[in-house]
């Protein structure tokens, strides 16, 4: 049967059955009858076709009727004219050329194109293979982020209202588990997800002291990004730190910042420091570490308690002036303290025009008058040390404290617990899968 006769114009033409039909009686391999001289004179010899020319090739086939040799994927899927239309019978130079055409792009294309000839489409099963792995990966993601989203609010309702993390014995028969535990357990009885979560997960159950940790530093890392947006937009920044002892006898300096937000003077709680000692110089140098980093692109910010405002004036007599203007307007004389005022300057547009009152009205604002928010800090720290116990590291006393001091910013950051998770996924492998993966 001379197949290639019929395939002359490829195999687009051909139903599906009919080109599996014609890959399945294979390449035509029929004895041709090519006799070529070569050379000239004495020298010249006499090549004939030999069949075994079909073993040195794979896609090498033969057509009777036209007594010449083909490349046979090339004949059904079209490419190089010589090799697939013309054919040919350069018995001399018909390894070099084939050589040369096995190395040409349509050619490999070809071969992989008559591979997968009814196959399943390998593209097709790649992807549909590969899309509902995905769509099973992210499947699981929403599901594990959502029961620990349920566990950061687990763990934020602990920390708002101080109450002890840690059971006596969490094992499943005892008796008190801790609050922590319990809460959890009570959750998962209103949610079913989070209930059969807790009852089959093996690998995560998400409520070790090691993830309780590791939730609570990304808490605080994820609140101190929110609190360095804010001293970021503030003109000034003024540092409070103290120091205390807890009931473990244990020296514990607190770190609270005190800026502008919006025109109001906030005060922020940072976290609690051990220093390496009670001297000035220690303290100082721990102080130094913390606000160092947070104001090197502005460090003028920085304001101290003795700060008297002269040294950012850059211009004392048009100061004078506004101060003159303003002392003179009757519709300032109702205005009572440096909030109001500044906050006004600001509402009318005349934030320009009174710019070196507002700088110093900013100073003012910003000098912390009292050192009680930096008290309430110490009332809370020894709350927070009494509940809990008194070995815990700075990194959850912080954490723990900030969650309390600070309920009502935290819960006002916007995915407050999308960015804790963001946070706990990334900063290092998880066995639980958290990560989307995209198409
Ligand atoms: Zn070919």
């Amino acid at each position: 049967m001379d197949k290639i006769g019929i395939l002359k114009n490829s195999l687009s033409g051909f139903s599906l059955d009919q080109k599996l039909q014609i890959k399945e009686l294979g390449r035509p391999i029929p004895d041709l009858k090519i006799e070529k001289q070569s050379g000239s004179g004495q020298k010249s010899r006499c090549r004939k076709f030999n069949k075994n020319v079909y073993d040195k090739n794979s896609c090498i086939c033969g057509c009777e009727e036209t007594n010449k040799l083909f490349c046979f994927v090339c004949v059904l899927f079209g490419g190089d004219e010589t090799w697939s239309k013309k054919g040919t019978d350069d018995l001399i130079h018909i390894w070099d050329k084939m050589k040369t055409h096995e190395k040409s792009k349509v050619h490999m294309n070809n071969v992989f194109s008559f591979s997968i000839l009814g196959k399943l489409n390998i593209r097709t099963q790649l992807n549909s293979a590969y899309r509902n792995d995905l769509i099973k990966h992210n499947n699981q993601v929403d599901k594990n982020r959502y029961v620990l989203n349920k566990i950061i609010n687990c763990i934020r309702f602990c920390g708002a209202f101080e109450l002890a993390l840690r059971g006596h014995d969490e094992k499943e028969n005892s008796e008190n588990r801790g609050i922590f535990k319990e809460l959890v357990n009570f959750s998962a009885e209103l949610d079913n997800e989070l209930k059969v979560h807790i009852q089959s997960a093996k690998l995560f159950e998400g409520t070790s002291k090691t993830t309780q940790n590791e939730l609570l530093e990304c808490m605080l890392d994820v609140y101190h990004e929110e609190v360095k947006k804010e001293i970021a937009n503030s003109p000034f920044v003024a540092v409070i730190a103290d120091e205390t002892t807890d009931v473990a006898c244990e020296f514990q300096l607190v770190i609270i910042f005190r800026y502008l937000c919006k025109g109001q003077p906030v005060e922020r709680f940072w976290r609690f420091y051990v220093p390496d000692g009670h001297d000035a110089k220690s303290i100082a140098a721990c102080v130094l570490n913390v606000v160092n980093p947070l104001l090197d692109q502005n460090p003028n910010k920085l304001i101290a308690q003795s700060h008297d405002g002269a040294s950012v004036m850059s211009d004392k007599n048009r100061l004078k002036t506004e101060l003159q203007v303003l002392y003179q307007r009757e519709e300032l004389s109702t205005t009572s303290g440096a909030v109001p005022l500044s906050i006004l300057l600001n509402e009318e547009g005349l934030n320009c025009t009174f710019q070196e009152t507002l700088k110093l009205l900013s100073i003012l604002i910003t000098i912390p008058m009292s050192t009680s928010e930096a008290e309430r800090s110490f009332s809370m720290l020894k709350r927070i040390k009494t509940f809990l116990r008194n070995t815990m590291k700075e990194e959850r006393l912080s954490a723990l404290g900030m969650l309390s001091a600070e309920k009502h910013f935290v819960s006002g950051i916007e995915y407050f617990n999308n960015k804790v998770i963001e946070n706990f996924a990334t900063k290092k492998e998880r066995r639980m899968d958290l990560i989307y993966r995209k198409l």
